[in-house]
């Protein structure tokens, strides 16, 4: 393993602990990625002794790092390059009932290694000189990483109720890597799933995002559900589950869909905000089910009352509630825009409108939309997606056109005010929106020269008399 110990942090730390007599290791996360060949930022080095005098020695030969050191935790991090090094003294450890904080004595590196959430990232490589690179796998790890398997060093059952953020690190490992939780392991993560409320909501959306931002989301999502863990932390997407079936008519297991939206989107954007709109977009479904005789399953204003539950949601779970929740607003709002104009004819109006509501977010919103067309049906997906190309060709011409991405009125309200000698009143904001329809509906173009002039008109329909007649520049 030494070919991956090149690092010249790692001669420092070798020189060190050697001169010294000290047993010193890289443990976890660094180590498995190393057999994953995985890139990996954040080096963890275990020492049988003071993580923190480490640190120091260390940054002392490495040319004087800011050590940062963290006192109650024993450890310290230095950043070294282009790597952020944690060292802590090897631990053992102790979990009483009602808090995931450890009772920390000094222990040995299988003590350290006991310690571990999961067998792959158990794995340690000596950093002493006598037998520098040297690969300490007391709980077959290397077996796991080859088999593809998530599992516990120790009982399971005692791993989750100590720390059970670690039920989450498990799903979201099982994910990010394409692994299986191992049978016991899993069984463990059902039983101890209440535990998951001693848990910072902050944690748990940290992990949750990670399942988000992988490659293949649903798989996360699926071993959530089937642990149990994903009513108790996201009722409101569990509820998605399942389908109803009246007079032989079913409708489409909205759980399974949104999955199916978000794998999809996967390749098209790693913008997370995006994918949090995929994940919420039909998220009002099951509150606004209805069956209509004659009509079927009818999800009426889903879209509006699904924007509407964004921010409760993001505040239950600890999301930012800023623009960013704002975006996912907007984009559960206008989901269903593009498809139906694809549905329909494409007329410039209906495209002017939606650039106009979208603004700068109309390219995102195409993303979702696209990814939003999930049918066994071939043909029909495929005449979707033939029909998207059509929106979007013309969302280009149009933009091209007439600008209306951004749009500003180019008659503000003081011009109309000027003109027709008005004292404020409610004709101001008539004459504004019939100028702005006349815009989307392609009336007269997107210039002030056009708008003036329809400006004039409109006064004088309303009975109104333009006492300037200037600023025609
Ligand atoms: P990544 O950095 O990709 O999130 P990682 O495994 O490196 O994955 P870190 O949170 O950086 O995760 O933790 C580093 C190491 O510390 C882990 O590999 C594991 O050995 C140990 N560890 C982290 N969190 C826990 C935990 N909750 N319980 C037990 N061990 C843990
Ligand atoms: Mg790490």
């Amino acid at each position: 393993m030494k070919e991956h110990l090149k690092h010249p942090i790692f001669s420092i730390i070798s020189d060190i602990v050697s001169t010294e007599n000290l047993e010193s290791y890289v443990i976890g996360g660094f180590v498995r990625d190393i057999f994953l060949k995985r890139e990996s930022k954040d080096i963890d080095v275990v020492v049988i002794g003071s993580g923190i005098e480490l640190a120091q020695k260390v940054a002392a030969k490495a040319g004087n790092p800011k050590v940062s050191i963290f006192k109650n935790f024993g450890t310290a991090m230095l950043k070294f390059k282009d790597l952020e090094i944690e060292f802590v003294g090897a631990r053992k450890e102790s979990y009483n009932r009602n808090s995931r904080k450890p009772i920390v004595e000094n222990g040995s590196l299988e003590d350290d290694q006991k310690r571990r959430d999961f067998t792959i990232n158990a794995l340690a490589l000596s950093l002493h000189k006598d037998n520098f690179g040297e690969l300490l796998d007391p709980f077959g790890g290397i077996d796991d990483l080859n088999n593809k398997i998530i599992k516990t060093p120790m009982d399971p059952m005692i791993t989750f109720s100590d720390d059970p953020l670690r039920m989450m690190r498990a799903i979201r490992f099982a994910t990010q890597l394409n692994f299986k939780i191992s049978d016991v392991t899993f069984e463990a993560i059902k039983e101890n799933k209440e535990r998951i409320h001693i848990i910072s909501k902050e944690r748990i959306i940290e992990e949750l995002n990670k399942i988000v931002m992988s490659k293949k989301p649903s798989i996360g999502f699926k071993l959530l559900d089937e642990s149990g863990l994903l009513q108790i932390i996201f009722p409101e997407f569990h509820k998605l589950k399942g389908r109803e079936t009246r007079n032989g008519i079913s409708h489409k297991d909205n759980f399974y869909h949104t999955l199916e939206v978000l794998d999809q989107l996967v390749p098209h954007s790693d913008n997370l905000w995006l994918r949090w709109s995929a994940l919420l977009h039909d998220i009002a479904k099951p509150n606004t089910k209805k069956f209509i005789k004659g009509i079927g399953w009818t999800f009426h204003a889903h879209n509006f009352v699904g924007e509407k539950m964004v921010p409760r949601i993001f505040k239950n779970m600890k999301l930012p509630l800023n623009e960013k929740m704002k975006f996912v607003q907007k984009m559960v709002l206008l989901h269903m825009r593009p498809i139906v104009l694809a549905q329909e004819e494409v007329t410039d109006s209906a495209v002017r409108r939606l650039l106009f509501d979208a603004g700068d977010d109309i390219d995102e919103l195409m993303k979702l939309c696209e990814a939003d067309i999930t049918s066994k049906n071939e043909e029909k997906v495929k005449r979707f997606l033939d029909n998207f190309q059509l929106v979007r060709r013309k969302l280009k011409e149009v933009e091209e056109k007439d600008a209306v991405r951004n749009f500003q009125p180019p008659i503000d309200g003081q011009e109309i005010i000027d003109t027709f000698n008005l004292s404020p009143c409610k004709t101001i904001g008539d004459i504004k929106l019939a100028i702005k329809d006349a815009i989307l509906d392609g009336v007269i173009p997107n210039e002030r020269e056009a708008a003036y002039q329809f400006m004039i008109e409109k006064g004088k329909e309303l009975g109104l008399t333009p006492v300037i007649n200037k600023k025609n520049k």
